[in-house]
C-alpha cells in the first residue's frame, strides 16, 4: 500500500465554499469563503487556486507533496468523464459548458476527482464517520436542498450517468405538489427544504399573523424555534416538513435496503426533534420484515464532504 498524500479538497455549496487539506483522517488546514455562484465555476476555481499556497502553509505541507484535488459539487457529475452535467438553477451556470477536469488540471496541476456533494458527504461518513464498516447505508442531508446517497454491498451507487442514489430529494412525495427547480412537481425538496421554505410558508394561509413572519431570517431554525413557542402556523410547517422527510426516508429504505440511514445537514441542528419523528414514522411505515433500519445522525457535520473528496483518492468512487 502506498503512503497517503495530502489532498486539497473543496466542498462547493450554493452559498459557502469550504476548502481544506486532508491527510488520512486528519483535516490539516481549512478555510471558508462565499461561494459566489453567480460568478460561475471558472471564477470559483481561480479563487481556489489562489488559496492553495495559504492552505499548504497552514497545513505545513509543501505544494510538491500534494497528491490531488477533490471537488464536491452540488449537481450531477458523469462518473466516467467527471464532467458536470447539471448545476443548481441560476448557480455556476458555466459548469455544464466547461471542461472542468481539464480546467482544474490547467489551474492546479494536480490529479483531480469531481463528484456530487451528497455522495461526498456519505463517502466521508463511510470512511471516517458514522457509517464506518457499513456495507449497506443511505444518507439524507437536510439543508438548502435535500441530498441523498447510497452505498450498496460496499460499493458507492452511481448508475449510468451519476444520477443513481443522489436524486432522493427529487422523489415525488406529493402528487399535486409544488413546482421544483428540477422541472418536476411535488419533489421532497420542493416541499421541505431551505430553498423552498420561504415561498411555501408565504403561500400558506395564516403566515402573515404568525410569529414566523416576524423572524428576520426565515429558515428551519426559525421554524423549530417558533413552533416550540407554540406558534400554530410554525407547528404546521414543522410537522409537514417532518412528514416529507419521513416519507422520503421510507422511499430510500424501500429503494436501497440499507441497514443504516444517516441524517445530516444544517437542519439537523434540530436533530433532537427530527430523529425521533423519523424513527417513529419509519418503524410504522417501512416494509422491513427482517427488523429495523438504524437511523443515526451523521458525525462529521460540515466536514463530511471534505473528507469524502479526499477518500476518492483512496478507493474507487
Ligand atoms: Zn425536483
Amino acid at each position: 500500500m502506498t503512503t497517503p498524500k495530502p489532498i486539497v479538497v473543496c466542498d462547493l455549496g450554493g452559498t459557502r465554499l469550504k476548502l481544506g487539506v486532508v491527510l488520512g483522517a486528519q483535516l490539516l488546514a481549512q478555510t471558508e469563503m462565499g461561494a459566489e455562484p453567480k460568478g460561475g465555476l471558472a471564477d470559483a476555481l481561480q479563487r481556489i487556486a489562489k488559496e492553495i499556497p495559504g492552505l499548504c502553509h497552514q497545513a505545513k505541507v509543501a505544494r510538491s507533496q500534494l497528491g490531488g484535488f477533490g471537488l464536491a459539487f452540488p449537481g450531477i457529475i458523469d462518473p466516467h468523464s467527471e464532467k458536470i452535467l447539471s448545476s443548481p438553477a441560476g448557480k455556476f451556470d458555466d459548469a455544464k459548458t466547461l471542461d472542468v477536469p481539464a480546467l482544474i488540471k490547467k489551474l492546479l496541476r494536480l490529479p483531480t476527482r469531481i463528484g456530487n456533494d451528497a455522495n461526498a458527504a456519505l463517502a466521508g461518513e463511510w470512511h471516517f464517520g458514522a457509517a464506518q464498516g457499513c456495507r449497506n447505508v443511505v444518507m439524507m442531508t437536510l439543508g438548502t436542498g435535500i441530498g441523498t446517497a447510497a452505498i450498496l454491498e460496499g460499493t458507492p451507487l452511481r448508475g449510468q450517468h451519476g444520477q443513481a442514489g443522489c436524486l432522493g430529494g427529487h422523489l415525488t412525495v406529493s402528487l399535486d405538489g409544488r413546482p421544483c427547480r428540477c422541472g418536476n412537481f411535488g419533489c421532497a425538496e420542493a416541499e421541505a427544504s431551505t430553498w423552498a421554505l420561504a415561498a411555501r410558508a408565504k403561500d400558506a394561509p395564516g403566515f402573515r399573523n404568525s410569529q414566523l413572519a416576524k423572524e428576520p431570517v426565515l429558515d428551519y431554525a426559525a421554524v423549530f424555534r417558533t413552533a416550540a413557542r407554540g406558534d400554530r402556523f410554525a407547528i404546521s410547517i414543522r410537522d409537514h416538513s417532518l412528514h416529507v422527510w419521513s416519507v422520503t426516508l421510507v422511499n430510500l429504505i424501500h429503494a436501497y435496503d440499507p441497514g443504516i440511514a444517516l441524517i445530516g445537514g444544517g437542519i439537523m441542528g434540530s436533530a433532537r426533534l427530527i430523529l425521533p419523528a423519523l424513527r417513529r414514522h419509519v418503524s410504522k411505515r417501512a416494509w422491513t420484515p427482517w427488523g429495523q433500519v438504524k437511523i443515526k445522525p451523521a458525525k462529521l457535520g460540515n466536514y463530511a464532504g471534505l473528507f469524502g473528496c479526499a477518500s476518492w483518492f483512496q478507493d474507487q468512487k
